[in-house]
């Protein structure tokens, strides 16, 4: 792990998700690493009921995503990670989706304390977390929408509910931010005074240098989290972008980090519009982890980009932290796709 850091503002609003107030009869389907627990009009989870049920298109296209994943991820899994899904009103009006983790606090061989989410500790890290029910991911998706669900990747007119699938999924697999934009604290306060941040914090820095820091704004300084964009570490996933045609040995991913602060959205996303002005030359980072889905974009696969990142994010490094420090901790990682216009 790097050093900590911390920084911006506003941020995820961490909600406690455990325990999940227990669900009815679901259908439930294997996929590989991935158990997605499908639910039906008016059953219930946490604060939401289930408006409807899925339609087999929909099914369909959840096991396309899963599938991919499946196939992208070479992570043995210590069991199955549990995803349960529903269509549900309580979205803002532009969110397509969102999706909540389970999320373990776990310890490296130094002692030091830092946050995964459970579909990164069971999987990425193989560490038999909780037990086969846990309920380790909640995905709404927003039914006021009409989404395509068709399996053709172009040639179409609406919202891509593949897209939305993956990249809701996605973030379950760390790509999010812990920060607190309500206290200005990077982390999750797991005890009294104890502080620990997602993995994906550790790879964040703003224009200054500053990073984030568990249970502070950043160090050395505060961290500007409407940086406009803050920038990304990780070494898997700057390469990748380095390697770009016209993007400047040096430069860093571009995250997310609009002013004013978007909860939900900033900090957790790659930004295809913080390009400019970091040595490239208009090429665009458009791809899943946008915060942002127009009407007729498909973003099914992961770019070399975003594979990068998610290299750096476990997928296949990371200190392995011993089991026997487990701690359970069940907190939200909260992140949004809105309906947006891009560039
Ligand atoms: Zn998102």
């Amino acid at each position: 792990m790097k050093k900590i850091s911390l920084h911006f503002k506003v941020g995820l609003s961490f909600l406690l998700l455990s325990p999940f107030s227990k669900s009815l009869a679901l259908e439930i389907v294997d996929y590989g690493s991935l158990r997605i627990h499908y639910y039906e009009t008016s059953e219930t989870l946490s604060t939401y009921n289930a408006e409807r049920s899925f339609s087999e298109n929909e099914k369909a296209v959840v096991a396309g995503a899963a599938q991919y994943l499946e196939s992208t991820i070479g992570n043995v899994g210590a069991r199955d990670v549990n995803i349960h899904m529903m269509w549900a009103s309580g979205l803002s009006e532009s969110t397509l989706g969102s999706s909540s983790s389970s999320a373990y606090i776990l310890t490296t061989g130094e002692g030091y304390n830092f946050m995964a989410t459970a579909a990164q500790t069971v999987w990425a890290y193989g560490l038999n977390a909780g037990d086969a029910n846990s309920i380790d991911c909640q995905i709404i998706f927003n039914p006021s929408f009409n989404f395509y669900t068709g399996q053709d990747a172009s040639g179409f007119s609406g919202l891509d509910l593949q897209s939305v699938v993956t990249h809701e999924i996605t973030h379950t697999l760390g790509f999010s931010s812990s920060y607190n934009s309500m206290t200005d604290l990077f982390g999750y306060e797991y005890a009294a005074d104890e502080y620990a941040m997602q993995i994906w914090d550790h790879y964040l820095e703003d224009g200054n240098g500053n990073l984030p820091d568990p249970g502070s704004s950043g160090t050395p300084g505060d961290f500007n989290q409407v940086d406009a964009p803050v920038y990304w570490t990780g070494e898997n996933g700057n390469a990748a972008y380095q390697s770009m045609a016209g993007v400047a040995n040096n430069a860093q991913i571009p995250i997310y980090a609009p002013d004013p602060f978007q909860s939900g959205s900033s900090l957790s996303h790659v930004d295809e519009l913080g390009f400019d002005g970091i040595g490239g030359t208009g090429d665009d980072l458009s791809g899943m982890m946008n915060y942002a889905l127009s009407a007729g974009e498909s973003y099914r696969e992961f770019n070399a980009v975003e594979k990068g990142m998610l290299e750096d994010l476990g997928w296949e490094i990371i200190v392995i932290p011993e089991a026997g420090s487990l701690l359970l901790m069940a907190i939200s990682a909260c992140a949004v796709l809105l309906v947006g216009r891009r560039k």
